[in-house]
């Protein structure tokens, strides 16, 4: 397994995608610092040096494109038991790439994806994880941020990088195996939304329910005032609380 450490670096996900043939399942790059970390569709992802745990992994996914559809819940619940193993307890997962302390974002996800000649797919999951925030930087984004050190002291982050990078290779092995419906149980269970008022946002339009977690295919399932269920997979859509 390949491990790539850069003190700065443009973005951790940019890099592995420009060296795609190059790379094996479980290889990572990790950064200090990112100067154009990226969120979805193009949002910033502020990695100040220093503040974050910055790690990309790259995996190879027989089975194509398809079957990347609820990647990153998985990937979600990979962190969260890394961090559980490390000692830090009280992160919940928010549909569908994010982690939550308290209602405040700890660490978002971005997995990339691009389809092989032959119908396998390179996967390149990106994780930022906020360890301690310099405050000026906390200023630069618009939600309230949670780090890790609320949850303990951070004695050793090269242990974090490891326990991240073996839970990760774990979790992407059964769903390789079993797909995200093995994960649909324990996502519920550590969803910060599962029961609560929250909406929907989908390019113009906003949509009022109860977050009542996923489907055995990583959708989310919201309910409506009128005791419906509508289900959610992804793309364009967007989860607020009221
Ligand atoms: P969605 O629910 O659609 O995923 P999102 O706001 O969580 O919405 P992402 O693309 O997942 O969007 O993440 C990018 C957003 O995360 C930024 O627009 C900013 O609000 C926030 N953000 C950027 N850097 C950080 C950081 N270091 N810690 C916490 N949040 C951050």
């Amino acid at each position: 397994q390949r491990v790539e450490l850069k003190p700065v670096i443009g973005s951790t996900n940019q890099h592995w995608l420009s060296q795609l043939a190059h790379l094996n399942n479980g290889d990572i790059c990790v950064a200090e610092c990112q100067t154009a970390g990226r969120g979805r569709r193009g949002r910033a992802w502020v990695s100040p040096f220093g503040g974050q745990l910055i790690m990309s992994m790259y995996w190879r996914l027989e089975q194509g494109m398809a079957a990347a559809m609820g990647l990153s819940l998985v990937v979600g619940i990979a962190i969260v038991e890394a961090l559980n193993a490390q000692g830090f307890k009280g992160v919940a997962l928010k549909w569908p790439n994010d982690l939550y302390v308290n209602g405040r974002k700890l660490a978002g996800i971005l997995v990339e994806m691009s389809g092989t000649a032959g119908g396998s797919c390179h996967l390149v999951i990106g994780v930022g994880l906020n360890l301690l925030l310099p405050t000026p930087e906390q200023a630069h984004i618009s939600q309230p941020v949670a780090e890790l050190a609320e949850l303990g002291e951070i004695k050793d982050r090269n242990g974090l990088v490891i326990a991240l990078s073996q839970h990760l290779q774990h979790c992407l092995a059964i769903f390789e195996a079993q797909g995200i419906a093995a994960f649909q149980e324990q996502w519920n269970r550590l969803d910060y939304f599962n029961g609560k008022a929250v909406k929907v946002l989908m390019s113009e339009q906003v949509i009022h329910g109860i977050a009542r977690g996923i489907d055995e295919q990583g959708a989310l399932l919201l309910e409506l005032s009128n005791g419906s269920i509508q289900r959610y997979l992804g793309g364009e859509v967007s989860l607020r609380g009221e």
